[in-house]
């Protein structure tokens, strides 16, 4: 569509003489008409071209109108094109579907046509501005992709310049020397992970993050994970214990996106938790929601500060943290459990959690089973 008033507009109606007037009427408005006399045709001409918003007639030969916008509507492709139904001035029941499935606008039969000309304007209108918030939001995301990208070149060379100093390869370092490079290193380290969260959660957000499923053990990534987290969880003083079910199934997933998830899980469970805090994970097989099929069910539990009723809804979002202060004298942006349930989702699992304020919480995540794939 240019800056001006032009659009292509795809008219499906199968009568010849409302095809043509209707043609005749949008030209007439300073618009392009491509016709499609029934639904086939339209689908035909969607694949070749690119329209900018389509009248739609409830009523057609091969495939129904409510047909075809379940399938536009279906479509990635196509499914940010407005349509505007055609329907006779009885056809309520009809509109009223159309809508639900996602129709923008319609117009009744004798159409008139100023009343025309105004809904494709207004459709047109609100098309431009759904089309400009998600060009910004693209623009936003590229933004955050490529900053982060930048910042970690800088990023790793300053951990390793100083993860050398500290192992002692450039000279003895005095007491307070030691301190000071103690401190760079933890500090860079945040800076990394909310590097890598923002990389994430831009590459996310565009679609362009990538998965690489394969058949993998749970247990094998609770494991690892445990095992580079016991240090951290030790210095608090605090106990983490690990019950994996016999006879565990495989799972269908990317090992290193679930590690992500159970590493964020875990490190929740300690930074909300006090001294002396108890951390059990447990994995098993359980039942998929249909309750019929099977899924691998992993819990996180700790004994920590627990998660308000009124942040419920929130502790998915992007960037919220609770205002607790337990909460902020641990370090954290905020994305950790925003992009563990993008990532739980694109791999077909859930993730919800139980809570009670002063006792503790409890993550359930599922994860399908590699024998259905
Ligand atoms: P971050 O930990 O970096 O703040 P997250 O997205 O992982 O970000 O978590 C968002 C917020 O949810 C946390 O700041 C905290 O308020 C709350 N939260 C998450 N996990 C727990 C937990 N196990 N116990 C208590 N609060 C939690």
């Amino acid at each position: 569509m240019n800056s001006t008033d032009t659009a292509a507009i795809l008219v499906i109606e199968d009568d010849l003489t409302t095809r043509a007037l209707l043609a005749d009427n949008l030209r007439a408005q300073g618009h392009q008409a491509v016709p499609a006399k029934d639904g086939s045709q339209a689908l035909d001409i969607l694949q070749k071209e690119s329209v900018d918003l389509i009248l739609l007639d409830m009523m057609l030969p091969d495939i129904a109108g409510l047909t075809i916008l379940e399938m536009l509507k279906a479509n990635p492709e196509l499914r940010h094109i407005p349509v505007i139904v055609i329907s006779a001035m009885d056809g309520m029941d009809g509109i009223i579907k159309a809508i639900e499935l996602g129709a923008d606008d319609y117009v009744t039969k004798p159409f008139n046509s100023l009343f025309l000309k105004a809904r494709i304007a207004s459709s047109l209108e609100k098309k431009r501005s759904r089309d400009a918030v998600e060009a910004a939001n693209k623009a936003k995301s590229e933004f955050v992709s490529v900053v982060s990208h930048e910042l970690r070149t800088p990023m790793t060379a300053i951990k390793g310049y100083s993860d050398l100093l500290l192992a002692g390869t450039a000279g003895t370092l005095n007491d307070m020397q030691l301190t000071f490079l103690k401190t760079i290193s933890a500090n860079v380290g945040r800076m990394a992970t909310l590097v890598s969260d923002l990389s994430d959660i831009s590459r996310i957000e565009a679609g362009r993050l990538k998965l690489e499923f394969e058949a993998l053990s749970i247990a094998d990534v609770v494991d690892d994970i445990v095992r580079s987290s016991r240090q951290q969880i030790e210095a608090r003083k605090q106990r983490v214990g690990v019950e994996i079910a016999e006879n565990l199934l495989p799972v269908w997933g990317d090992r290193n996106r679930i590690s992500q998830v159970l590493s964020s899980l875990l490190s929740n469970a300690y930074k909300y938790s006090s001294e002396g805090g108890e951390i059990t994970i447990r994995v098993k097989n359980g039942l998929a929601s249909d309750g019929n099929s099977a899924e691998a069910h992993l819990e996180i539990q700790d004994t920590g500060v627990g998660i308000h009723p009124e942040d419920r809804e929130k502790v998915f979002e992007k960037f919220f943290r609770a205002k607790d202060g337990a909460v902020r004298d641990e370090t954290g942006g905020g994305l950790g459990l925003s992009i563990a349930k993008n990532l739980v989702e694109m791999q077909g699992g859930r993730i919800s959690f139980e809570s009670k304020v002063g006792k503790g919480t409890t993550f359930y995540v599922t994860f399908p089973l590699a024998s259905d794939e």
